[in-house]
């Protein structure tokens, strides 16, 4: 029996050991030093180099990488159980050498960069001695690729690229940004003259490259191959999301099941009012349906492919959207007052939960995916009437079964008395 939901034991010993790090180690480095992976203060460096050795020493550095491309190769499954821990702390992901927006970047580039490309920026990348952005979409156009209009142009020894972007998440702070262009995809160091960083909006930057010389090795993978690089980094970026997640949602659910226990109103526990209780029951299903398909996807993805899995990283993408929307507003809903406030981490995450439903693709582009690719395995009922249309099918049924009552009198004779009995009830 090849259905298993349980975890095997060793695994479940580096979960155990990654939970408690994370609230150990990591809780604290959140309120004390907020955004510490990024601090220039060489102090806070240092101290964080101590905890990434820590995750490095338990072989759970860059684990979103597979073994081919350089990583310790646990597969999405695993990667989807650590990352339903990691993600529920701030700078989790960036400790574990596994945040976006590098992580695509890097995935990229592992794929499709040559053994110079790779030494010059992954490796680095890796180590987190270099920070990347993606820059992608365009003021004029975000879900429809046709729209954008950057372009790099060949002039001897070099590419010059001309264009606007819009949200490149930390392009201000990025060392490196990945440009996709309208004929390939480019890295472009940060500093190169003609990157113009607008001074808004302040950490999803506009960024016009005007006039930007960039080598000629800077173009990865193939001339025009931008669309295919960035589904490659898209498709996996979105099942990574929708892991960290489920670990956004259980945060939100233990808090609102904290609070149902400990307020009191009209007599009683807040968590004994029904309607309370039907929210955290709705909640507590929403959450484990789409636990379990993140889950089920990853496991697919494992055993095929991204490319393959496309309709179900869609849907997941889509879904994870509305379970965390519903279930951040459910619980700021049962913290009342305090739940508006910025005293607990629900407010912040409720704003946020709409930006699921954008980053990555708008959910409306996802649901089309997953609909054209559903619909292409059904066919058109011929004439007026659906396949389930029930006096066909009774008539169907009783040309089928017609050689067995010719046979069998008495189960001719029941078949009779069953239409008599069915017809007289209408
Ligand atoms: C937090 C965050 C981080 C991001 N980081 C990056 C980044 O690092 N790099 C980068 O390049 N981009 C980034 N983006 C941008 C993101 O890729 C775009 O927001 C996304 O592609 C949508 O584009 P848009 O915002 O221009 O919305 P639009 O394309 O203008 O869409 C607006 C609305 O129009 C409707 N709509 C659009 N198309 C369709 C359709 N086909 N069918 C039905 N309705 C439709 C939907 O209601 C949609 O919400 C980020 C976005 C967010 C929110």
């Amino acid at each position: 029996m090849a259905w298993d939901f349980s975890t095997d034991p060793e695994f479940q010993k580096k979960l155990d050991w990654v939970e408690e790090f994370c609230r150990e180690e990591v809780e604290p480095l959140d309120y004390v030093f907020p955004h510490a992976v990024r601090s220039p203060d060489p102090v806070v460096k240092a101290y964080v180099r101590t905890l990434q050795q820590q995750v490095k020493d338990q072989g759970l550095w860059a684990i979103f990488l597979d073994e081919e491309l350089g990583g310790p190769g646990f597969g999405q499954l695993k990667l989807g159980l650590l990352n339903e821990v990691i993600g529920r702390y701030g700078s989790a992901p960036q400790l574990f050498g596994a945040a976006a927006p590098d992580t695509g970047n890097m995935e990229m580039l592992a794929a499709y960069g040559t053994d110079e490309q790779k030494a010059r920026w992954l490796t680095p990348l890796i180590n987190q001695d270099m920070f990347s952005a993606y820059s992608m979409t365009e003021p004029q156009g975000g879900s429809d690729p046709n729209l954008f209009k950057t372009y790099a142009t060949r002039d001897g020894d070099e590419w010059v690229i001309n264009g606007e972007k819009w949200f490149t998440s930390a392009g201000r702070v990025a060392d490196i940004l990945f440009v996709m262009c309208t004929n390939g995809m480019f890295v472009v160091p940060r500093q190169t003259p003609g990157v113009e960083i607008q001074p808004e909006p302040r950490n999803h930057n506009h960024i016009i490259y005007n006039e930007v010389r960039i080598p000629l090795d800077h173009l990865l993978g193939p001339e025009d191959g931008a669309k295919v690089l960035a589904q490659r980094r898209l498709g996996g970026g979105r099942i990574h999301h929708a892991m960290r997640t489920i670990a956004q949602c259980k945060l939100a659910f233990d808090m609102m099941c904290e609070r149902a226990l400990s307020r009191e109103s009209h007599g009683k526990i807040i968590g004994e009012h029904q309607m309370v209780q039907e929210k955290i029951a709705d909640s507590y299903a929403q959450i484990r349906m789409l636990r379990l398909f993140v889950l089920e996807t990853a496991w697919k993805i494992d055993n095929t492919s991204t490319q393959e899995c496309r309709t179900d990283i869609a849907a997941v993408k889509y879904t994870m959207a509305k379970v965390l929307q519903d279930v951040s507003a459910t619980a700021l809903h049962i913290l009342g007052s305090l739940g508006t406030t910025d005293l607990t981490p629900i407010q912040a995450m409720y704003a946020a939960a709409p930006t699921m439903g954008l980053a990555d693709g708008v959910d409306e582009v996802h649901k089309v995916t997953v609909a054209r690719n559903v619909l292409k395995s059904y066919r058109p009922h011929e004439g007026n009437w659906p396949t389930e249309y029930i006096p066909a099918k009774r008539a169907a049924a009783w040309v089928k079964m017609q050689p067995k009552l010719d046979a069998d009198p008495a189960l001719a004779q029941a078949a009779e008395n069953y239409k008599k009995y069915f017809a007289n009830r209408r």
